[in-house]
């Protein structure tokens, strides 16, 4: 394991680097308590990197940029709509890097050109001073798409498959560091309003059909906005009422593929 210090920042002040864990956002919840606010854990190959609902995340060495932030100092009303904030911000990331503009599924997937290329898993923790939220971030950059078809994911893509450029992983890490502090500071200062209208033009959902699948049912309907709170605001077939979202348990599919 390294170590970086870099004073400048809030976020990222201090790196852990490793060549190995299981999990990114594991270590962080195991360490939270001696870990100052803003610390990240980066990884070259994680073992066991998780998505939503214990699904799978897969990622490979050298291939993917996969790092989570611990962030201890989040107000309670910033916490719920994190998984947008941080959208928000690798999509920032991204632009900045690469001039690229990329896509977000609802809530928090990050597309281009229809494939997922990043995906985002916020898990909120108990801590001596009360809730303390890690929010692990895993970006495919170097994959061929070999990769994709050997691991069964026709929706996936990476940056290099995408936009047919090399990206720079430090570089890439740093700007999104950077977006990060920047939306979680912007959602303090103004609530969500602010920062609607960036995310709703990007969310490939808006005015499409979708599937809304929970545990217990699954339900179709028409996307129409994301409200203040970052919910989906959907009208479901049948209905004449508009009715809100929220993340935790769903997940959204488009129609006719992943997102569209
Ligand atoms: P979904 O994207 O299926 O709506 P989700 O947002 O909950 O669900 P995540 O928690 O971000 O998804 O990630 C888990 C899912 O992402 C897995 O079920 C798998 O389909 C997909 N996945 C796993 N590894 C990768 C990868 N490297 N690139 C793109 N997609 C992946």
């Amino acid at each position: 394991m390294r170590e970086k210090i870099d004073n400048t920042k809030n976020i990222g002040k201090k790196l852990y680097f490793f060549e190995e864990l299981s999990s990114t956002n594991d270590w962080l919840r195991d360490n939270r308590e001696e870990l100052q606010n803003g610390t990240v854990a980066l990884a070259k190959r994680q073992t066991g990197g998780k998505g939503r609902q214990g699904r799978k995340w897969c990622d490979s060495d050298g291939e993917s940029l996969s790092f989570s932030v611990l962030l201890k100092a989040l107000p309670a009303q910033t916490m719920p709509i994190l998984p947008i904030l941080a959208a928000v911000a690798v999509k920032r990331g991204i632009f900045q890097t690469l001039n690229v503009k990329a896509d977000l599924k609802w809530p928090n997937d990050v597309l281009i050109d229809g494939k997922k290329i990043a995906g985002i898993l916020c898990e909120a923790f108990p801590s001596e001073n009360g809730l303390c939220v890690v929010c692990g971030i895993g970006i495919n950059v170097m994959h061929g798409k070999d990769y994709f078809i050997q691991n069964d994911l026709p929706h996936a893509g990476s940056l290099l498959t995408q936009t047919k450029q090399k990206c720079n992983a430090e570089v890439l890490l740093d700007n999104i560091l950077i977006a990060l502090n920047d939306v979680i500071n912007e959602h303090v200062s103004n609530g969500f309003s602010a920062m609607k209208d960036e995310y709703a033009a990007a969310c490939v959902n808006i005015g499409k059909r979708v599937r809304v699948v929970s545990p217990k049912e699954e339900r179709t309907g028409v996307a129409c906005d994301v409200d203040l709170n970052g919910q989906l605001i959907c009208r479901f077939d049948g209905s004449e009422k508009l009715e809100a979202v929220a993340s935790g348990e769903v997940s959204v599919r488009g129609i006719y593929g992943y997102g569209e």
